[in-house]
């Protein structure tokens, strides 16, 4: 009996990318290899326009599912590698599609082979009338079959299919560089940091943890948020910057309505300075417009103003279901809820500042030496690498 042998990976978006295509194709080829570690009889092939994995036997099912968090892939379809022997696609098509269940089906042929003896509407008349003349419940419907057969005729082979996978789009993880991204532990933060990885930018993530304020549980928490992420990048570096001196000093000179501002400026500048230190080009968070005080456009403006490096927001216009639609769908969303005291809600204000202006967030600045304190902060940074591998003991 003929079974599908190969998922074939088509690559979308890539195709637009001319001479960096190599590149990317290398990238994206490492890292599916990566991602289908754990099935080792797995077999790969590289060619110009898609990757094929040999199943070698094995249940495809889990390995589309694992191929489908891979960004950079458009689609995926499961196929069956036949000669290019018009007797050989005659007979491998009607075995196939007998295994499919519907009643109508339309045959589609693409020629890759520019120099195949057969062009394609022969081929599509030849192949149809088998099926139609060796089954008896099949009709061809051209406008809507529950059946597409499609057929691709290369340079190597001919491959057979029938169904096709949604993949998950964007870029292959490492070719866009590398993010400072500010990680809270709440809903927002780890959809950023997948929609970055998702267009091809890995990232490096930052804390700002505020003990005896905040507890230990925070950072079991992230820690258990990067363990899902790692499935999208199987390598995670969490900085955890110590801020409990700042954010007392904040509190010690600037009045209550003005210390999320002050402390947003804060964590800017921390960012700022870590992410030249690792070589990122870019800082990215899960701020969204208007979601709390110091998300409004004049707020993000003034806390904005202490950095040059350029603040990617994934999520700046993103509605908040939506944002939890993706976190359930990525798998963060039961941990982001687990109730946890951040440094943000802590000493949250009765009335946070809005409208804040620049001229008098600088005033409250000047009142105590916070470039010192940023210095020693960063010098202190504690920092953890969590992998696909990590053990749940070893995050205890
Ligand atoms: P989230 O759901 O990600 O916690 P939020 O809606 O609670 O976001 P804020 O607390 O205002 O919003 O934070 C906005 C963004 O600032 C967060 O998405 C995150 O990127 C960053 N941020 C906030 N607190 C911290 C923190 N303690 N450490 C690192 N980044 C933080
Ligand atoms: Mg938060």
């Amino acid at each position: 009996m003929i079974t599908y042998d190969h998922i074939m990976i088509r690559f979308g978006e890539l195709s637009t990318k001319g001479k960096n295509k190599k590149d990317f194709i290398r990238t994206l080829a490492d890292n599916v290899k990566n991602a289908l570690k754990d099935w080792p009889s797995l077999s790969f092939e590289t060619r110009y326009d898609h990757i094929y994995v040999g199943l070698n036997g094995l249940d495809y099912h889990p390995i589309i599912e694992r191929l489908q968090d891979v960004s950079g892939i458009h689609a995926l379809s499961l196929v069956y590698r036949c000669s290019k022997e018009i007797e050989d696609m005659k007979q491998s098509t009607l075995n196939l599609i007998k295994e499919e269940e519907g009643k109508t089906f339309k045959v589609k042929v693409k020629r890759g082979d520019k120099t195949y003896p057969l062009i394609s509407d022969e081929i599509t008349r030849i192949v149809a009338s088998h099926i139609l003349r060796n089954t008896e419940h099949l009709k061809v419907d051209v406008h809507n079959p529950d059946i597409l057969l499609s057929i691709e005729v290369r340079q190597e082979a001919a491959y057979i299919f029938c169904k096709t996978y949604l993949g998950a789009g964007g870029y292959p993880l490492g070719v866009g560089g590398k993010t400072m991204h500010m990680l809270s532990g709440g809903i927002d933060s780890p959809v950023a940091a997948y929609l970055m990885m998702k267009r091809g930018v890995s990232i490096e993530c930052i804390h700002f943890a505020s003990p005896p304020y905040t507890q230990m549980g925070v950072i079991y928490k992230l820690e258990d948020l990067l363990k899902v992420l790692t499935r999208y990048q199987p390598r995670i570096r969490l900085h955890i910057v110590p801020f409990t001196k700042i954010q007392e000093a904040i509190y010690d000179n600037a009045p209550e309505s003005y210390c999320i501002t002050l402390m947003r400026r804060m964590m800017f500048r921390l960012a700022d300075a870590l992410s030249k230190r690792r070589k990122c080009p870019v800082i990215s968070s899960g701020e969204s417009i208007g979601q709390v005080a110091s998300q409004t456009l004049q707020s993000m403006h003034v806390i904005n103003a202490v950095t040059n490096t350029p603040v990617i927001r994934p999520l700046a216009t993103t509605d908040k279901l939506e944002i939890i639609k993706i976190s359930k769908k990525i798998g963060t969303y039961d941990i982001s809820i687990r109730p946890y005291e951040d440094c943000c809600t802590i000493f949250t204000p009765k009335a946070p500042k809005t409208m804040p202006h620049q001229d008098e967030v600088e005033e409250f600045e000047k009142k105590f030496d916070y470039e010192s304190m940023i210095r020693d902060a960063i010098n202190n940074v504690e920092v953890k690498i969590i992998t696909s591998e990590t053990q749940d003991n070893d995050l205890l």
